[in-house]
């Protein structure tokens, strides 16, 4: 099976081919052009896409920020694709290419990717989380997705763990993790970073005991102290008696393209 992998972005558009064994055969990246509109950064979707079209390809993969739904392929309204106000991408990119489309919520798709080849790839339930300038995540249950009653569910980095605290996050609630432990907290030092996201995916520990938790997106690069940090402060913050025993282990990939394709492979 070879598949075509899309990660829209909002500043650029991956796209790259990928074979059956997780292969990445070939990939590119060009700007999405968000600011100019729907209109201009649909046609650089189609355009990311075109070159890697042949006959072999059997489907396409495409993961984009939410809010979406996977299961009709629309696109609601994600904050940094303006314009895309409920659009069916899936069967636009169906009617377009003439090839089987899948869409899925960006971490949703990077989760799956880890837990069926990647650092996770052997555990059943695992919680995946993006740390960069937002934070991201995605459940995945007994090796599926978990999407929840309206395909909303996994949007653990606007759990707030200080609403009584001076930072609102750009969804509007005070204490977000997002807004107080991501990219945009870096004038805070690494170990306020560190407590807070332990204390953080303390929570999470509690509420899914996870076989493993897969940290990916620009911190797991940068902060290997981090990962030490997080394993012996984590069991701190939850009542899990297990919790030392989760493992909490860096993401194998950097490329949203695995992910998307990992919706067919
Ligand atoms: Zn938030």
């Amino acid at each position: 099976m070879n598949i075509i992998g899309v990660d829209i972005g909002g500043t650029k558009i991956a796209a790259g081919r990928v074979n059956d064994r997780v292969e990445l055969l070939e990939s590119h990246t060009i700007p999405t052009r968000a600011a100019e509109g729907f209109a201009i950064s649909i046609e650089q979707v189609w355009r990311a896409i075109d070159p890697l079209l042949s006959s072999d390809i059997d489907a396409i993969g495409i993961c984009a920020p939410g809010p979406l739904d996977p299961r009709t392929g629309v696109i609601f309204n994600p904050p940094n694709l303006p314009g895309w106000c409920d659009i069916a991408l899936a069967k636009l990119a169906e009617e377009k290419f003439g090839k089987p489309v899948r869409l899925e919520n960006d971490c949703n798709a990077a989760g799956l990717a880890e837990a069926k080849f990647g650092a996770a790839r052997g555990f059943a339930n695992v919680f995946y989380a993006a740390i960069g300038t937002g934070i991201g995540s995605g459940i995945i249950l007994d090796g599926k997705i978990y999407h929840g009653k309206n395909a909303a569910a996994g949007e653990a980095g606007h759990m707030t763990i200080d609403y009584c605290g001076p930072v609102i996050c750009k969804c509007g609630i005070p204490g977000c993790i997002e807004g107080i432990a991501s990219g945009r907290a870096l004038g805070d030092n690494l170990d306020q970073i560190a407590t807070r996201l332990s204390a953080w995916l303390g929570g999470v520990v509690s509420i899914l005991d996870p076989d493993i938790i897969v940290i990916g997106g620009g911190v797991s690069q940068i902060a290997a102290p981090l990962f030490d940090r997080l394993k012996a402060e984590v069991p701190k913050w939850t009542i899990n008696p297990f919790a030392a025993e989760t493992p909490i282990v860096p993401a194998r990939f950097d490329s949203g393209i695995l992910g998307a394709a990992s919706l067919w492979l």
